[in-house]
């Protein structure tokens, strides 16, 4: 199968009845794009940030080098960089906490609210990277519309002292991700986010509370049950009538066998794993929609 699909590689993507998908990639490595023609997808819809913060916490320069980097590969097209994800399945040592039950406790933007002060450091890497290309910032694990707001203030915080001082920087559209199924119940708590990226890893777990983790229990963890696609139709839908922009970055946008049920909720913007682009597209191009 991969290698038919390999044909579809350096083709825009559309269904069979011709409608277009924008298909992006999800890197978790500046050094992930070097592999990576830029012509052949969208742009990258979700950079993971946690490997910077794997061994050591990063300083600010290293953290505007490695998301300028990606920026200017990317040229005009669009750069979604997330802020950094650790707990849950994603421990980082020195910056973590022992939790009986990490999955939900202070994971995502829980924790970067709590450790203000590594969290400043990347809000200002972004900033200040956000003048080399068409950045978009997104936070993960948002639950409520005040961690929205607060993570946006200290983005106007960070500004205002960048400019104090002089420092050339841009401030990005901040957007979040749609993994708590709170947020994908009542979207429109959350009208004033620059867009939505559906995070169907953990918006499935959380729905049908099935770890992500645990294969025992991995015939719960399908994004295709009714319950999962129900709430991203209603995601979908929201983002149609405020337009707000929606797309998708969980593993379930590269999965040909979840791309028929993906586009059928309205979805037409999925972003996957570089190894996936070619075999999704090619899954796109038989669905009829
Ligand atoms: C997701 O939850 O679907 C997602 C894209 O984020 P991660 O897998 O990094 O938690
Ligand atoms: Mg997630």
């Amino acid at each position: 199968r991969q290698g038919a699909a390999q044909s579809f590689l350096t083709r825009p993507a559309v269904t069979k009845a011709g409608t277009a998908v924008r298909v992006q990639v999800n890197i978790a490595n500046p050094s992930d794009v070097d592999g990576i023609d830029i012509s052949t997808c969208d742009g990258v819809g979700l950079m993971r940030t946690e490997f910077l913060f794997g061994k050591t916490l990063p300083d600010e320069e290293t953290q505007y080098h490695a998301y300028r980097k990606v920026l200017e590969w990317a040229g005009d097209k669009p750069v979604t960089i997330r802020t950094v994800d650790a707990g849950g399945d994603k421990p980082l040592a020195g910056f973590t906490v022992e939790e009986t039950n990490p999955f939900l406790g202070l994971r995502g933007i829980r924790l970067s609210l709590k450790r203000r002060d590594i969290f400043r450091v990347q809000i200002r890497a972004l900033l200040r990277a956000a003048i080399h290309g068409n950045l978009k910032v997104m936070f993960p694990m948002i639950a409520t519309p005040e961690e929205y707001s607060q993570a946006a203030a200290l983005f106007a915080e960070e500004q205002a002292g960048l400019a104090a001082r002089g420092v050339a920087h841009t401030m990005p559209p901040l957007g979040i991700m749609v993994e708590v199924p709170s947020v994908a119940i009542a979207p429109e708590a959350f009208a004033n986010v620059a867009f939505f990226s559906i995070g169907s890893n953990d918006l499935t777990q959380y729905v049908m509370a099935a770890a992500r983790d645990n294969a025992a229990v991995t015939y719960l963890n399908s994004v295709r049950h009714p319950a999962v696609l129900r709430l991203m139709e209603a995601v979908v839908r929201f983002g149609r009538e405020t337009e707000i922009p929606v797309s998708l970055c969980g593993d379930a946008g590269g999965d040909p066998a979840a791309i028929p049920a993906l586009l059928e909720t309205g979805l037409r913007d999925l972003s996957v794993a570089p190894a996936q682009l070619a075999m999704a597209k090619a899954a796109i191009a038989e669905v009829p929609v």
